[in-house]
């Protein structure tokens, strides 16, 4: 079943239209979940060994098509083809590879065995499972959920980003070669409102994994309340980026440039850079100096660091950040507007400084390459800086004292904190976001315990001991 309607995908490259992409609504949202529904009766049954085996599989068609999908990905979301080449396709590659081998690796065994009583846990499949992620980094935020949601036994239907939607469909492909069988993994390609909403309130689905922004998330909440939907929330942020006079000054100049990366286009980038008084005016004309360096341009070019943002609307979007932000008394100290020389959409990397407490450029998410940098005065004022926002999902902090880094790190509300790096993370780590940046973990046995039902199962000594109803045995029993 396809929907004869079409919606437009525009490259940010040069805002030229890519083509028409099939606009899925309810139909096509109810009918993904049926097919998905179907064949999960032999998806969740097939053994984890198996299983593991096709998502290897999977893994191998992606690292068949690396150039493919980078090439694709790149026209379609602006960002560099060369990180897409390097690193991003090959971790798509790796999240089918470490879910394939995490699930083979599940250890049910309970060390809370009481008097021969065995405790077994074990991860059964759940059932149909929605995965909708957005367009910075489309196929390695989708797979990121697909990959343990597929190893848990669950069926998949995703709903890509009317942005970046054309690697969804690419992976597919991939994944039907592999011989994942029909059913199992499903696409409707659609807008939001329409297919993505069709699929969040849907009796039948067993699991959301969502990725977006705060407000499509309290949405997705909303609509996943009412069926009692297990919902994961990976949404905004408006990360620190903390530097102590005593932090190692070029690693901590390099690290703080690199979030402009991505155009500021990712979720996690520290864009309030927070500078110990003592070294702050220094380091913003360090910093001024290496934000002029960036080499912005066709992201398809090996050596541009920064390309455009998504689309003319979310440019729009940034530009009315930077004016509110001048109009609140913010001093701009470079960038502010699109490149003289490139025009389109790209824009420059931009720094505010001064501005006012609580406005709305230090505390709401810009996603874009904007950031503002203040002045700290000790180790309680960094904290309370870093913490004066409503979302918590990383903080970054250089210094070279490390029983300071304890103690910030302690302080700091944030589900990752990176002391002396950025962006390292093991897969099996948890990650996700406090306060306004989501609900639940994911990574690891994370991913298993929201995308299984878990289940604990507990056996009675053979012969079985006499029922007895001591206060001991009540205890055992709940
Ligand atoms: P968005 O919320 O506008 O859209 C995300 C996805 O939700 C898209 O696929 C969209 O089609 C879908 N959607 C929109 N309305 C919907 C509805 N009513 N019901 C169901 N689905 C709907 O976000 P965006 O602009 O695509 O992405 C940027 C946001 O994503 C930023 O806030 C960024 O911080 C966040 N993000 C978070 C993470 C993370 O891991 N925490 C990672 C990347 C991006």
């Amino acid at each position: 079943m396809g929907s004869t309607e079409r919606f437009e995908d525009v490259s940010p490259i040069d805002e030229e239209v890519i083509g028409g992409v099939a606009r899925g609504g309810a139909a096509e949202a109810h009918a993904a979940v049926a097919a998905a529904r179907d064949a999960f009766a032999g998806w969740g049954k097939i053994a984890p060994k198996e299983r593991a085996e096709v998502l290897h599989r999977i893994a191998d068609g992606v690292e068949a098509r690396v150039g493919d999908l980078a090439a694709v990905e790149t026209r379609d979301n602006g960002s560099l083809l060369r990180s897409h080449l390097r690193s991003v396709m090959p971790r798509v590659a790796r999240n089918f590879r470490f879910f394939a081998d995490r699930l083979l690796a599940l250890d049910g065994s309970a060390d809370a065995a009481h008097e021969g009583y065995a405790e077994h846990v074990t991860w059964d499949p759940a059932g149909v499972t929605v995965v909708i992620s957005p367009w910075n980094a489309p196929l390695m935020l989708a797979t990121w959920r697909v990959a343990p949601a597929l190893a848990a036994g669950n069926t998949v239907v995703q709903k890509p980003p009317e942005w970046a939607p054309l690697t969804a469909s690419l992976l597919a492909d991939i994944a039907r070669d592999a011989g994942l069988p029909d059913g199992v993994f499903n696409v409707v390609q659609g807008l939001g409102e329409e297919a993505g909403a069709a699929l969040t309130s849907h009796p039948d689905v067993a699991r959301i994994a969502f990725t977006g922004s705060v407000d499509t998330g309290r949405l997705v909440a909303r609509a996943a309340a009412e069926n009692l939907t297990p919902v994961s929330l990976e949404l905004g942020g408006k990360s620190p980026f903390l530097i102590f006079a005593d932090a190692d000054p070029e690693a901590a100049l390099r690290q703080a440039v690199n979030q402009f990366d991505n155009a500021g286009q990712v979720c996690l980038a520290g864009t309030r850079l927070l500078i110990e008084g003592s070294i702050y005016d220094d380091f913003i004309d360090h910093f001024t100096e290496a934000a002029a360096s960036i080499r912005q341009g066709d992201p398809r070019t090996e050596t541009t660091d920064l390309g455009p943002l998504i689309t003319r609307i979310h440019l729009e979007r940034v530009a009315g950040f930077v004016e509110r932000a001048k109009a609140d008394g913010a001093r701009l100290v470079f960038g502010g507007g699109v490149s003289a020389e490139l025009g389109g959409l790209y824009h420059r990397p931009t720094l505010f400084v001064d501005a006012p407490a609580g406005s709305e450029i230090l505390t709401k998410e810009v996603f874009g390459p904007v950031l503002t940098a203040q002045p700290f005065t000790d180790e309680d004022d960094a904290v309370a800086l870093a913490n004066a926002t409503e979302f918590g999902l990383a903080a970054t902090l250089y210094t070279s004292d490390l029983a300071r880094a304890q103690r910030v790190s302690e302080r700091l509300v944030a589900g990752t904190v990176w002391v002396n790096c950025f962006f390292v993370r093991d897969l099996n780590a948890p990650f996700g976001g406090s306060k306004d940046s989501g609900i639940g973990r994911e990574g690891g046995v994370w991913s298993f315990d929201f995308y299984a039902d878990v289940k604990n199962t507990v056996v009675a000594p053979t012969p079985p001991s006499p029922h007895r109803s001591t206060e001991g045995e009540q205890e055992r029993r709940t």
